[in-house]
């Protein structure tokens, strides 16, 4: 699993007699990442299907590519690996925005309470794993107290990861493929 900076863009709906219209996204990836065992160009070998749920609930598809290496004895030269926009969460269907909106507890999510508590608690075990395993160098100043009281391991993830607007897919970039408890590979 790779993930590289790209624009996701909204491209409208396809669809026609007989088919049910469809919400589709296009993406411009902005990087090809080099191959993660051995560093050589990677390459484009197919595309597949891939649904992704943003912050106003809609349920739209792209096309996310598969790369190949293009060193011919490099064991990933024959394993195509998914190279998803870097928004997207490996194995969710919801988007980073709404991972992270639900992280800092914002009201603006329009999924289910259900579907909220599901994803809080996964949330919960991506905080621990990423804390335990050092991804992030921790900032001391930051990391032990807010005003005297202990930070949830969310505010602490936030933290660590710089806060801002893209936090939650940054850390999802850097542990994308990591294993640890959620076998991103
Ligand atoms: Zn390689």
């Amino acid at each position: 699993m790779l993930i590289s900076k790209a624009q996701i863009i909204v491209k409208g709906e396809t669809g026609g007699e007989g088919h049910e219209a469809r919400q589709l996204l296009k993406i411009v990836y902005e990087e090809m990442p080099d191959c993660p065992r051995c560093s050589a160009p990677m390459s484009v070998r197919d595309h597949f299907w891939r649904v992704l749920i943003g912050m106003d609930g809609v349920r739209r598809e792209m096309r996310p590519r598969r790369l190949v290496c293009t060193c011919e004895t490099c064991a990933l030269h024959t394993r195509p690996q998914r190279n998803l926009p870097q928004g997207v969460v490996p194995r969710r269907q919801y988007s980073a925005e709404v991972h992270q909106a639900i992280a800092e507890g914002r009201r603006d999510v329009t999924c289910a309470d259900n579907t909220i508590h599901r994803i809080y608690r996964w949330l919960l075990g991506l905080a621990a794993f990423v804390l335990s395993c050092g991804l992030f160098m921790p900032d001391c100043e930051n990391v032990n107290e807010v005003a005297g009281r202990m930070q949830s391991p969310l505010e602490c993830l936030r933290n660590i990861a710089g806060g801002g607007e893209n936090w939650l897919a940054r850390v999802v970039g850097r542990a994308a493929g990591r294993g640890g408890g959620l076998h991103w590979v």
